[in-house]
């Protein structure tokens, strides 16, 4: 078995290309994972304030959403 052939890393700039999690936008270098800065402070803010709710709530409602 030869051994297994060198992908191009490095070169070759089209990487797989994520999508913005907030508008599903293709993500930027400078943003990453988002494609803004703006949806990026989207994100952290939903974050943010998930985090500010009681995790016990979780446990109330399984089946939300
Ligand atoms: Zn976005």
């Amino acid at each position: 078995m030869p051994a297994k052939p060198k992908k191009a890393a490095g070169s070759g700039k089209r990487s797989a290309r994520k999508k913005c999690p907030i508008c599903g936008k293709p993500a930027t270098e400078a943003s990453r994972p988002f494609c803004s800065e703006r949806c990026r402070d989207v994100d952290l803010n939903r974050w943010l304030s998930d985090s500010y709710r009681i995790p016990a709530a979780k446990d109330d409602d399984e089946d939300a959403d």
